[in-house]
Protein backbone atom coordinates (compact mmCIF):
# COMPACT_ATOMS: atom_id res chain seq x y z
CA UNK A 1 0.00 0.00 0.00
CA UNK A 2 1.44 3.46 -0.84
CA UNK A 3 1.12 5.63 1.95
CA UNK A 4 1.71 8.75 0.15
CA UNK A 5 -1.38 7.66 -2.38
CA UNK A 6 -3.20 7.49 0.88
CA UNK A 7 -2.56 10.76 2.29
CA UNK A 8 -3.74 12.39 -1.27
CA UNK A 9 -6.85 9.83 -1.39
CA UNK A 10 -7.62 11.23 2.14
CA UNK A 11 -7.22 14.89 1.90
CA UNK A 12 -9.82 14.62 -0.76
CA UNK A 13 -12.26 12.72 1.10
CA UNK A 14 -12.17 15.50 3.98
CA UNK A 15 -12.27 18.00 1.09
CA UNK A 16 -15.58 16.69 -0.37
CA UNK A 17 -16.48 15.80 3.21
CA UNK A 18 -16.21 19.79 4.42
CA UNK A 19 -18.00 20.77 1.13
CA UNK A 20 -21.05 18.57 1.71
CA UNK A 21 -20.99 19.75 5.29
CA UNK A 22 -21.13 22.76 4.29
CA UNK A 23 -24.03 22.91 1.74
CA UNK A 24 -26.01 21.19 4.37
CA UNK A 25 -25.53 23.93 6.75
CA UNK A 26 -25.97 26.21 3.92
CA UNK A 27 -22.64 27.92 4.40
CA UNK A 28 -19.80 28.59 1.95
CA UNK A 29 -17.14 26.18 1.60
CA UNK A 30 -15.00 28.77 0.91
CA UNK A 31 -15.62 29.87 4.86
CA UNK A 32 -13.73 26.65 6.40
CA UNK A 33 -10.14 26.14 5.79
CA UNK A 34 -8.21 23.15 6.40
CA UNK A 35 -5.70 23.26 9.01
CA UNK A 36 -3.65 19.32 8.96
CA UNK A 37 -2.52 18.57 12.31
CA UNK A 38 0.42 17.29 11.62
CA UNK A 39 1.87 15.90 14.75
CA UNK A 40 3.96 12.69 14.89
CA UNK A 41 3.29 13.00 11.01
CA UNK A 42 7.50 13.62 9.20
CA UNK A 43 7.97 16.15 7.15
CA UNK A 44 8.40 14.20 3.93
CA UNK A 45 4.73 12.99 4.49
CA UNK A 46 3.79 16.71 5.29
CA UNK A 47 5.21 18.02 2.23
CA UNK A 48 3.47 15.20 0.07
CA UNK A 49 0.17 17.11 1.86
CA UNK A 50 1.53 20.97 1.34
CA UNK A 51 2.03 20.26 -2.45
CA UNK A 52 -1.40 18.47 -2.85
CA UNK A 53 -2.51 22.01 -2.27
CA UNK A 54 -2.98 22.42 1.70
CA UNK A 55 -0.96 25.44 3.00
CA UNK A 56 -2.04 25.26 6.70
CA UNK A 57 0.08 23.24 9.48
CA UNK A 58 -0.55 23.45 13.39
CA UNK A 59 1.67 21.36 15.67
CA UNK A 60 1.05 20.13 19.23
CA UNK A 61 4.31 20.18 20.68
CA UNK A 62 7.09 23.11 20.73
CA UNK A 63 9.77 20.15 19.91
CA UNK A 64 8.21 19.35 16.64
CA UNK A 65 7.99 22.88 15.69
CA UNK A 66 11.72 23.03 15.96
CA UNK A 67 12.06 19.24 14.82
CA UNK A 68 10.64 20.19 11.64
CA UNK A 69 11.65 23.57 10.98
CA UNK A 70 14.25 23.30 8.39
CA UNK A 71 12.91 20.23 6.70
CA UNK A 72 10.03 22.36 5.72
CA UNK A 73 11.78 25.78 4.79
CA UNK A 74 11.82 24.54 0.80
CA UNK A 75 7.98 24.09 1.53
CA UNK A 76 5.89 27.41 1.72
CA UNK A 77 3.07 26.81 3.76
CA UNK A 78 1.77 28.27 7.29
CA UNK A 79 2.44 27.61 10.22
CA UNK A 80 -0.37 27.37 13.31
CA UNK A 81 0.58 26.25 17.35
CA UNK A 82 -2.06 24.29 18.61
CA UNK A 83 -0.84 22.89 21.62
CA UNK A 84 -0.26 23.58 25.42
CA UNK A 85 1.66 26.61 25.81
CA UNK A 86 4.28 26.84 27.81
CA UNK A 87 5.37 29.99 28.35
CA UNK A 88 9.47 29.84 28.59
CA UNK A 89 9.04 28.09 24.90
CA UNK A 90 7.31 30.96 23.42
CA UNK A 91 10.79 32.13 22.00
CA UNK A 92 11.06 28.85 19.78
CA UNK A 93 7.57 29.08 18.15
CA UNK A 94 8.81 32.80 17.37
CA UNK A 95 11.72 32.13 15.52
CA UNK A 96 10.43 28.86 13.83
CA UNK A 97 8.00 30.52 11.75
CA UNK A 98 5.15 30.06 13.59
CA UNK A 99 2.31 33.14 12.77
CA UNK A 100 -0.32 32.16 14.55
CA UNK A 101 -1.12 30.75 18.10
CA UNK A 102 -4.11 28.94 18.31
CA UNK A 103 -3.92 28.14 22.33
CA UNK A 104 -3.41 31.63 24.14
CA UNK A 105 -5.85 30.71 27.36
CA UNK A 106 -4.70 33.41 30.00
CA UNK A 107 -3.42 36.58 30.25
CA UNK A 108 -0.56 35.68 31.84
CA UNK A 109 0.23 33.56 29.12
CA UNK A 110 -0.61 37.05 26.32
CA UNK A 111 1.90 38.98 28.71
CA UNK A 112 4.48 36.40 28.71
CA UNK A 113 4.46 36.36 24.63
CA UNK A 114 4.07 40.42 24.51
CA UNK A 115 7.25 40.43 26.52
CA UNK A 116 9.46 38.15 24.18
CA UNK A 117 7.54 39.91 21.30
CA UNK A 118 8.97 43.09 22.29
CA UNK A 119 12.47 41.72 22.83
CA UNK A 120 12.66 40.14 19.20
CA UNK A 121 10.35 42.97 17.81
CA UNK A 122 7.86 40.93 16.32
CA UNK A 123 4.09 40.83 16.37
CA UNK A 124 2.18 36.93 16.51
CA UNK A 125 -1.65 36.57 15.61
CA UNK A 126 -3.42 34.57 18.26
CA UNK A 127 -6.74 32.72 19.26
CA UNK A 128 -7.76 32.73 22.65
CA UNK A 129 -8.44 29.08 23.47
CA UNK A 130 -11.77 28.12 25.55
CA UNK A 131 -12.96 25.45 28.05
CA UNK A 132 -16.49 24.57 26.57
CA UNK A 133 -16.10 20.83 28.21
CA UNK A 134 -16.54 19.59 31.80
CA UNK A 135 -13.77 17.51 31.43
CA UNK A 136 -10.47 17.26 33.63
CA UNK A 137 -8.66 19.51 32.00
CA UNK A 138 -6.77 22.51 32.56
CA UNK A 139 -6.70 23.88 29.16
CA UNK A 140 -8.90 26.44 28.12
CA UNK A 141 -10.47 29.98 29.74
CA UNK A 142 -13.77 29.35 31.48
CA UNK A 143 -16.03 30.98 28.91
CA UNK A 144 -17.68 33.30 31.34
CA UNK A 145 -14.60 34.83 32.08
CA UNK A 146 -13.72 35.32 28.35
CA UNK A 147 -14.43 38.96 27.39
CA UNK A 148 -12.67 40.26 30.85
CA UNK A 149 -9.45 38.32 29.81
CA UNK A 150 -9.47 39.26 25.71
CA UNK A 151 -10.33 43.06 26.57
CA UNK A 152 -7.08 42.66 28.34
CA UNK A 153 -5.05 41.10 25.75
CA UNK A 154 -6.28 43.97 23.19
CA UNK A 155 -4.42 46.34 25.74
CA UNK A 156 -0.68 44.48 24.55
CA UNK A 157 0.50 46.06 20.95
CA UNK A 158 2.05 43.30 19.82
CA UNK A 159 -0.16 40.56 20.40
CA UNK A 160 -3.45 40.30 17.78
CA UNK A 161 -6.76 38.46 18.98
CA UNK A 162 -8.06 37.01 15.16
CA UNK A 163 -10.37 34.68 17.20
CA UNK A 164 -11.01 31.97 19.65
CA UNK A 165 -10.39 27.87 19.53
CA UNK A 166 -11.86 25.29 21.59
CA UNK A 167 -11.08 21.36 21.82
CA UNK A 168 -14.88 19.51 21.66
CA UNK A 169 -15.93 17.05 24.54
CA UNK A 170 -13.87 13.35 22.97
CA UNK A 171 -17.14 11.30 22.62
CA UNK A 172 -18.61 9.64 19.74
CA UNK A 173 -21.67 11.06 20.17
CA UNK A 174 -22.23 14.23 18.73
CA UNK A 175 -25.25 15.65 20.02
CA UNK A 176 -22.93 15.41 23.12
CA UNK A 177 -19.80 17.30 21.44
CA UNK A 178 -22.42 19.72 19.85
CA UNK A 179 -22.78 22.10 22.60
CA UNK A 180 -19.44 22.55 23.37
CA UNK A 181 -18.99 24.31 19.74
CA UNK A 182 -22.14 26.27 20.24
CA UNK A 183 -21.10 27.83 23.59
CA UNK A 184 -17.40 28.95 21.17
CA UNK A 185 -19.85 30.54 19.03
CA UNK A 186 -21.45 31.81 21.85
CA UNK A 187 -18.85 33.41 23.45
CA UNK A 188 -17.57 34.86 20.25
CA UNK A 189 -21.11 36.75 20.05
CA UNK A 190 -20.39 37.95 23.47
CA UNK A 191 -17.05 39.29 22.48
CA UNK A 192 -18.11 40.76 19.14
CA UNK A 193 -20.90 42.78 21.14
CA UNK A 194 -18.69 44.08 23.65
CA UNK A 195 -16.88 45.83 21.00
CA UNK A 196 -13.25 45.91 22.10
CA UNK A 197 -10.83 47.92 19.78
CA UNK A 198 -8.53 46.22 18.03
CA UNK A 199 -9.93 42.38 18.67
CA UNK A 200 -10.96 40.47 15.49
CA UNK A 201 -13.76 37.77 15.65
CA UNK A 202 -13.44 36.62 12.36
CA UNK A 203 -12.17 32.95 13.06
CA UNK A 204 -13.25 30.23 14.72
CA UNK A 205 -10.89 26.77 15.41
CA UNK A 206 -13.16 23.78 16.13
CA UNK A 207 -13.52 20.54 14.75
CA UNK A 208 -11.54 17.63 14.53
CA UNK A 209 -11.22 13.63 12.59
CA UNK A 210 -13.72 12.81 14.52
CA UNK A 211 -16.34 16.24 15.02
CA UNK A 212 -15.95 18.31 12.40
CA UNK A 213 -18.76 18.10 10.38
CA UNK A 214 -20.80 18.62 13.71
CA UNK A 215 -18.14 22.13 14.44
CA UNK A 216 -18.80 23.47 10.65
CA UNK A 217 -22.53 22.78 11.36
CA UNK A 218 -22.18 25.32 14.47
CA UNK A 219 -19.50 27.54 12.62
CA UNK A 220 -16.55 26.21 12.94
CA UNK A 221 -13.80 28.61 10.03
CA UNK A 222 -11.05 26.07 10.58
CA UNK A 223 -10.86 22.53 11.07
CA UNK A 224 -7.73 20.88 12.67
CA UNK A 225 -7.47 17.28 11.31
CA UNK A 226 -4.63 14.84 11.82
CA UNK A 227 -5.73 11.21 12.06
CA UNK A 228 -8.29 11.14 9.49
CA UNK A 229 -5.52 12.40 6.71
CA UNK A 230 -2.18 10.41 8.16
CA UNK A 231 -3.71 7.66 9.89
CA UNK A 232 -3.28 6.77 13.21
CA UNK A 233 -1.01 7.98 15.67
CA UNK A 234 1.08 5.53 17.93
CA UNK A 235 0.58 7.81 20.98
CA UNK A 236 -2.31 8.29 22.33
CA UNK A 237 -4.60 11.85 23.16
CA UNK A 238 -2.75 11.50 27.04
CA UNK A 239 0.62 12.46 25.35
CA UNK A 240 -0.60 15.69 23.89
CA UNK A 241 -2.98 16.36 26.67
CA UNK A 242 -0.99 16.02 29.78
CA UNK A 243 -3.07 15.09 33.39
CA UNK A 244 -6.17 14.86 30.97
CA UNK A 245 -8.40 12.00 29.00
CA UNK A 246 -7.05 8.43 28.56
C1 LIG B 1 -4.04 16.40 17.16
C2 LIG B 1 -4.91 17.58 17.28
C3 LIG B 1 -6.00 17.74 16.43
C4 LIG B 1 -6.39 16.73 15.37
O1 LIG B 1 -6.77 15.52 15.95
P1 LIG B 1 -7.35 14.32 15.05
O2 LIG B 1 -8.33 13.67 15.93
O3 LIG B 1 -6.18 13.45 14.73
O4 LIG B 1 -7.93 14.91 13.84
C5 LIG B 1 -6.77 18.88 16.58
N1 LIG B 1 -6.52 19.81 17.52
C6 LIG B 1 -5.46 19.69 18.35
C7 LIG B 1 -5.24 20.75 19.36
C8 LIG B 1 -4.64 18.58 18.26
O5 LIG B 1 -3.61 18.45 19.09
Amino acid sequence: MDINADIIKNLEVIHERIKAACERAGRDPQEVKLLMATKTVTPDKIKIAINAGNALIGENKVQEVKEKYEALLDTPHVSHFIGHLQTNKIKDLIKCGVTLIESVDSFHAAEKLQERLEFDDKEMDIFFQIKTSDEETKFGADPKEAVEIVRQISQLNRVHVKGLMTVGLFDAEMEKVRPCFKLLKKVQQEIVAANIPGIEMNELSMGMSGDFETAIEEGSTIVRIGSAIFGKRDHTYKYYWPEHRE
